[in-house]
């Protein structure tokens, strides 16, 4: 059975593009069998996306609205990438503190921000030489855990985290490329 959101896709486009639907319908509703695959959420915000994309009525409709399809799953895949984490609070990345005892008597505070290991919602904003973890390991560590109480409005995210990584002074070893303060072993226990 020839789903309706299918239907609806179908109708849409024959419409934009000025089809006839006796002289495509037959065609259209073979090619259904090679799309079933299509989750029925995709099918509407296709029609937009074959709108934008597509120069005039495919020669090879399948083919066509299969590659659609793809263009649907990556920008499905961009959006999703901001996900609900309990672990982050959905931000991606959280910072810790921890005193050191430098010299004897002489304590500085290190303050750190690792990459959220529960989620990848520091993808695309954060680099992955920023080493990944989790808030309660980091704290067995010995860190004061800081975590953004709320996830931030994705427009402010990058601009937000330019200021915290200002502020956290994430200085790379230009020799190995990686967060000079780090790693956590030379912290002790
Ligand atoms: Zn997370």
């Amino acid at each position: 059975m020839i789903a309706k959101e299918y239907k609806d896709f179908c109708a849409d486009l024959v419409r934009n593009f000025d089809k006839d639907w006796a002289k495509v319908g037959l065609k259209v509703d073979f090619g259904y069998q090679f799309l079933e695959h299509v989750p029925l959420n995709a099918w509407k915000p296709m029609v937009t996306l074959a709108v934008d994309h597509w120069e005039g009525w495919p020669r090879n409709w399948v083919r066509a609205v299969k590659e659609i399809y793809q263009l649907w799953k990556a920008q499905e895949h961009i959006e999703r990438s901001v996900t609900d984490c309990e672990k982050c609070n959905g931000n991606g990345f959280f910072s810790g503190t921890k005193m050191v005892e430098v010299k004897p008597g002489i304590f500085v505070s290190y303050r750190h921000t690792w990459r959220c290991a529960a989620c990848r919602n520091w993808f695309g904003v954060m680099g992955e030489k920023i080493p990944a973890g989790y808030p309660l390991e980091i704290k067995s560590q010995g860190f004061e855990i800081d975590i953004y109480q709320k996830p931030m409005p994705k427009d402010q995210h990058s601009f937000d985290l330019t200021q915290l990584v200002n502020m956290t002074d994430h200085r790379v070893n230009q020799k190995t490329d990686r967060p000079a303060i780090m790693p956590l072993r030379e912290f002790g226990d």
